[in-house]
């Protein structure tokens, strides 16, 4: 089989963020590189925070992606340097994340949280941790609607 960078590209793009379905670990930024040496495979990941349980099921589920297409040749890396930061969250991972229910990380001005229902930035947090670690949980003051804010790193 000849590996080809696009094609295990777009097979991680049907990979998902267990705790987000909608968002793919291409869109989030965990995929750091897809390394080919003629039939060696290796991928990069990195956490998007340190000791997120969900990092060994992501892991299960590159496995599980690239097994089910006859891939059984492979490495999977983890790097934790440099850290994860939400500047490798692609542009179509946040709109997913909002239109999810969860507001995106604004690291420009993380004060300036906008509510992903009615997109006021009216908001208030509620407590540093929402559903999971990875996010926060805030309230809008104009919708009254509660929502997690994945957080900055
Ligand atoms: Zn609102």
């Amino acid at each position: 089989m000849v590996l080809d960078k696009e094609y295990i590209l777009e097979l991680l793009q049907n990979v998902t963020d267990p705790e987000i379905p909608v968002i793919s670990v291409i869109d989030l930024g965990i995929v750091r590189d897809v390394i080919i040496d003629e039939d060696s495979l290796e991928v990069v990941i990195t956490p998007t925070y340190s000791g997120c349980p969900a990092m060994l099921e992501i892991e299960k589920e590159i496995n599980n992606a690239l097994k089910k297409k006859g891939i059984n040749e492979f490495k999977i890396t983890t790097v934790l340097s440099p850290a994860w930061t939400t500047e490798w969250m692609s542009e179509e991972g946040k709109r997913k994340l909002k239109e999810y229910g969860i507001a995106p990380p604004n690291p420009t001005n993380p004060e300036d949280i906008e509510c992903p229902q009615c997109s006021s930035k009216n908001t208030q947090l509620i407590s540093e941790f929402g559903s999971t670690a990875c996010k926060s949980l805030f309230k809008c003051n104009d919708c009254l609607e509660p929502f997690d804010y994945f957080k900055c790193h």
